[in-house]
């Protein structure tokens, strides 16, 4: 969707800071990091929401839950832990609607949050 911000940023139109990419999906750091490490994980589709998600995009999901844990190992989260997160809606505070994965590290996390 051209009127999609991470649509864009997939599409190299907009800059953002990569941190690893593969066929199906795109990690940058978040421009507004909530932690030390705050690392989106985008897939290179537009779907809007979780919402949206069909049955047969399991694999999908799946694939960017693995590059979220990839890239923790590879940041140097998994000692201290950390968070993997996604906003459906904007009552739970979506504010992208192109559905990506937060990967949060570097400090410590409560529950619930906020
Ligand atoms: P959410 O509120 O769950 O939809 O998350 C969207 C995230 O995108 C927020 O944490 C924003 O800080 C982040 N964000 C917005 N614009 C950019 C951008 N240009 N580059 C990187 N991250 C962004």
């Amino acid at each position: 969707m051209s009127d999609c911000l991470f649509c864009r940023i997939v599409a190299g139109e907009i800059p953002a800071d990569l941190v690893a990419e593969a066929d199906e999906w795109v990690a940058f750091r978040d421009i507004h990091p909530q932690a030390p490490t705050h690392v989106l994980v985008v897939p290179r589709r537009h779907i809007a929401t979780l919402d949206d998600l069909e049955p047969s995009d399991a694999s999908l999901v799946g694939t960017l839950v693995a590059a979220a844990t990839e890239i923790a190992r590879a940041e140097g989260l998994v000692e201290g832990g950390y968070r993997v997160a996604a906003n459906c809606g904007a009552g739970a505070g979506q504010s992208v609607f192109h559905i990506h994965l937060h990967l949060l590290g570097g400090r410590p996390f409560t529950w619930p949050p906020g």
